[in-house]
């Protein structure tokens, strides 16, 4: 536990998460760390396979995301994949209602099993595809949608920006490249009801002093997704807004 604290406090300081570090978390993380290895052995879920890179690829830059999200709001993670951001989220901010969706269904049961192994009842996983959940009544009744690493922007926004409410954001968890793909995606963020807000940039940090450049791209939603968006996934890949 010594051991862990010491790591968690060190990568959580060096990326400005001080608000997240006390011994309740550290107790879980350390837990969820564990579990996340052991269930990986079998599983292949993340490439990630050691306690310093969990710590800081997966936990502190999932919840270099929570800054942004207000209290208390819902918030669909799309393509979740092992539960990234969901499950550093919904152990930091219990105050969130998080749906982690992922069209793979061996990934969304690992969120489920996770969750309710360590009493995560803030966190709802369901296992399809965003397209077509976003034109059921999850449409628009999110305050907040989050993806990381999910597709090139113009893409991820057709998937996510019909799930949120008017008022509400997307942020979208990217590498320093995402920043580029902005260009490329100003038509698409506004025929589907968006807004670019800003572009937050920081360097993530790990415990051996690598550093990697990211950016969270924060879209307002100012108008209703107009009902023809998301279209089928084929035709979404084949003519990007
Ligand atoms: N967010 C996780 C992370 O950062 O570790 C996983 C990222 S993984 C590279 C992308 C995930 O998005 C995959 O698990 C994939 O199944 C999911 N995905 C891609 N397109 C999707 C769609 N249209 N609907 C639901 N899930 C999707």
């Amino acid at each position: 536990m010594e051991q862990f604290y010491a790591l968690f406090e060190q990568v959580f300081a060096q990326n400005d998460l001080q608000p997240h570090v006390n011994e309740q978390n550290a107790a879980t993380f350390e837990k969820l760390c564990s579990h996340i290895l052991e269930v990986n052995k079998v599983h292949n879920l993340t490439a990630i396979r050691d306690v310093p890179g969990v710590v800081a690829k997966h936990f502190a830059d999932s919840l270099t995301v929570a800054a942004f999200i207000p209290d208390g709001a819902s918030v669909i993670d799309v393509g979740t994949g092992g539960g990234f951001p969901t499950l550093p989220l919904a152990v930091a901010r219990q105050d969130l209602h998080i749906t982690a969706i992922d069209s793979t269904a061996k990934k969304i049961a690992h969120v489920q099993n996770t969750a309710q192994l360590f009493g995560l009842s803030n966190v709802k996983a369901i296992a399809c595809r965003a397209e077509e959940l976003a034109q059921t009544t999850a449409r628009e009744s999110f305050d907040v949608a989050t993806a990381r690493a999910v597709s090139e922007l113009r893409i991820l926004c057709e998937i996510t920006l019909p799930f949120v409410k008017v008022g509400g954001k997307l942020l979208a968890m990217k590498a320093a490249s995402g920043e580029k793909e902005l260009a490329d995606a100003s038509n698409a963020i506004f025929k589907l009801g968006g807004k670019l807000t800003v572009v937050h940039k920081f360097t993530l940090k790990d415990a051996n002093g690598n550093q990697e450049e990211r950016c969270i791209i924060e879209i307002a939603k100012v108008k209703q997704t107009p009902n023809n968006f998301p279209r089928q996934y084929a035709q979404i890949l084949k003519k990007p807004l």
